[in-house]
C-alpha cells in the first residue's frame, strides 16, 4: 500500500477559503519539491496579503455571527469526533502524503501525525462539554459569576516537521473552544493539513470555521499576524519568526500572541544512570529521530566526565547502525532533512565546529545524493565548548554537541546556559538528584530516565526564548478561551 502511494499523483493545492478550495487570488503558484528525491510533486497556491484578508474576513463572519460557537457543545463534539474519525479512516494516505511533502520516517509520521492529530482533536472535543465556569468565594450581598467564551479568532502558523501533530495541538483546543481559524502551514509542509481540512468539511464544520492559506510566511503568515481582525495568534517555529510577531502585534491590534520557539535541550547522563543501554539508545532516538527535526529534539548531551568516553563509544557504535533514508521504507531510522536550505544550514554547523578543532566522531556528511534527496548522516561533534555556536544555537539537523562535566552544579550551569528552556533530561537512579534537577533546570519539560516521551495530559511549553503559553493538555484552552466576569448586586 505504501509503494502504490508513494507514486500517487498529488493534485494542485488550493486554499481552503470559507468552505471553498479556489487558487491564489492572482493565480500564483510555488512548485512542492519533495525532499525525498528533490522532484516536483504538485504546486500550490501562492498566498497573496488578498488570499490572507479573504480567509480572515470568513473566519470572522463565521465567528461573528454565532453559527460555530453557538452551536450547542454537543453539537460541535460531534462534528469534531466525526473529524477525529475520518482523520484515522486516511491515516495511512495521510502520513505518506506527509512524508513525501516533509521527509520524516514513514514509522513514526504514522503515529506522529495523523494518528496523533485524530487523538489530539478527539481529546479536546470530548472536553467541549465539560468545560464550566465558577462562582466566586464573594463576600454576601454579591454574586461574582465567571464565564469562559471563546475568543474569536484565531490565526496559527505551524511549522514542517510534525504538520499534523502541530496543527491538531493549535485546531483541536481553538475548535472546541468554539472559534474560527485562519490556518498557516510551512511551506514545505502544506499538502497533510490541507487534507485534514478537507476532512473536517466533510465532518461538517460549517465553512469558513476552519481556514487555510498557502504560501510564503512573509506574505500570508505576516498579514495573518497584521490583522485587525485576528484576536489570537498562537505560532510554533522559529525565535526570528516569533519576534516578527510580537512586533506586529504591537502594530497592530494588540492580539495575543502565543510562542513555542526553539530549543537546544540538554539530555544530562550521569554515571549513576540506572540502564546506560536505555541511555544510549534513547538519547539517539531523542536527537536522530525525524532527522533530528524536532524543537524538543535533546542536542545538547551533557555527560558525566568519568563515563563520557564510553557512553560517547557506545552512542557512535548505535548510532552508526541507525538506519538513515527512504522515509518511506518502514525501517528508516530517520528519514530526509525537510529541504536543501536545512541541509546547508546543517553542514554549515558541523563546518564550523570542524574548523574549530572539534572531533566528529561520526556522521557530517550529506549522503545518497544520487537519489537526489536530502539526506544526512546522524552527526555526533565531541569536545564541544559551551561557548560553541553549536553549544548554543538550534540547529534542527541531526548533530548532537557533546560536552563533559564534572560536578551536579556544573551541569545544571551548562544546562541552564542558553537562551532557550524547552525540554531537558537526566539520567540518574539519585532519586534526590533527579528532584534537584527538576527544581534548577528552567524548561518546560524535564524528562527524568527518559527522553521526548509524553502524551496529550500534560502540557508543553518553553520559558526564557522557548516561548510562552502551553499546547496539549486542558491549559491548552486558556489561549482561546477568554474569561469574562459578571458582578451581580444581590
Ligand atoms: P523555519 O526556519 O524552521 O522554517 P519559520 O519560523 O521560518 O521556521 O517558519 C515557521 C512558520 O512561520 C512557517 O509556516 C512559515 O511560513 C511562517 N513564517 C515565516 N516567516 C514569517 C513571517 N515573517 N511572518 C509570519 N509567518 C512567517
Amino acid at each position: 500500500r505504501i509503494e502504490e502511494l508513494r507514486h500517487a499523483d498529488v493534485p494542485p493545492a488550493r486554499h481552503l477559503i470559507d468552505g471553498s478550495f479556489v487558487p491564489a487570488s492572482d493565480g500564483g503558484e510555488m512548485e512542492v519539491i519533495s525532499p525525498l528525491d528533490g522532484t516536483r510533486l504538485t504546486v500550490m497556491a501562492r498566498g497573496t496579503v488578498a488570499d490572507a484578508e479573504a480567509a480572515v474576513a470568513a473566519a470572522r463572519r463565521a465567528f461573528d455571527d454565532g453559527r460555530w460557537a453557538d452551536m450547542a457543545p454537543a453539537a460541535r463534539k460531534a462534528v469534531l469526533l466525526k473529524w477525529a474519525a475520518l482523520i484515522e479512516d486516511n491515516a495511512l494516505d495521510l502520513a505518506v502524503l506527509g512524508v513525501r511533502d516533509n521527509g520524516t520516517e514513514i514509522g513514526m509520521a504514522l503515529k506522529a501525525e495523523p494518528l496523533s492529530a485524530a487523538q489530539t482533536i478527539r481529546y479536546y472535543a470530548e472536553a467541549i462539554d465539560k468545560l464550566y465556569g465558577e462562582i466566586a468565594p464573594t463576600a454576601p450581598g454579591s454574586l461574582g459569576l465567571v464565564h469562559r467564551e471563546p475568543a474569536g479568532v484565531v490565526g496559527a502558523i505551524v511549522p514542517w516537521n510534525f504538520p499534523l501533530m502541530i496543527g491538531a495541538w493549535k485546531l483541536g483546543p481553538a475548535l472546541a473552544a468554539g472559534c474560527s481559524v485562519v490556518l498557516k502551514p510551512a511551506e514545505t509542509a502544506s499538502l497533510s493539513l490541507l487534507r485534514i481540512a478537507e476532512l473536517a468539511m466533510e465532518a461538517g464544520l460549517p465553512a469558513g470555521v476552519l481556514n487555510v492559506v498557502t504560501g510564503e510566511g512573509a506574505v500570508v503568515g505576516a498579514s495573518i499576524a497584521e490583522s485587525m481582525d485576528v484576536d489570537v495568534l498562537v505560532f510554533t517555529g522559529s525565535g526570528a519568526t516569533g519576534r516578527r510577531l510580537l512586533e506586529a502585534s504591537a502594530r497592530s491590534n494588540l492580539k495575543r500572541v502565543y510562542l513555542e520557539l526553539g530549543g537546544k535541550s540538554p539530555n544530562i547522563v550521569f554515571a549513576d544512570a540506572p540502564d546506560m543501554d536505555e541511555a544510549v539508545k534513547v538519547s539517539a532516538n531523542g536527537i536522530f529521530r525525524n532527522a533530528g527535526q524536532v524543537c524538543v529534539a535533546g542536542s545538547r548531551l551533557l555527560v558525566e566526565r568519568s563515563i563520557h568516553d564510553a557512553f560517547v563509544a557506545r552512542l557512535t557504535e548505535f548510532v552508526q547502525g541507525m538506519k538513515v533514508g527512504d522515509p518511506l521504507d518502514p525501517s528508516t531510522a530517520a528519514g530526509a532533512v525537510n529541504s536543501l536550505r536545512q541541509l546547508e544550514q546543517n553542514l554549515g554547523f558541523v563546518a564550523e565546529a570542524r574548523a574549530a578543532g572539534r572531533d566528529i566522531r561520526t556522521g557530517g556528511a550529506r549522503i545518497l545524493e544520487e537519489t537526489g534527496g536530502y539526506f544526512m548522516q546522524p552527526t555526533i561533534v565531541t569536545g564541544v565548548d559551551p561557548s560553541d555556536r553549536l553549544a548554543r544555537e538550534e540547529v534542527f539537523g541531526p548533530v548532537l554537541a557533546v560536552i563533559p562535566f564534572d560536578t551536579e552544579d556544573e551541569a545544571v550551569a551548562i544546562a541552564n546556559g542558553t537562551d532557550f528552556g524547552l525540554a531537558a533530561a537526566v539520567w540518574t537512579a539519585n532519586l534526590s538528584r533527579a528532584h534537584r534537577m527538576i527544581r534548577q533546570i528552567k524548561a518546560g519539560v524535564v524528562h527524568v530516565n527518559t527522553y521526548g516521551g509524553s502524551d496529550l495530559t500534560v502540557p508543553l511549553g518553553g520559558v526564557k526564548q522557548s516561548g510562552n503559553g502551553h499546547d496539549k493538555s486542558l491549559h491548552a484552552f486558556d489561549k482561546y478561551l477568554d474569561l469574562k466576569t459578571a458582578w451581580i448586586k444581590l
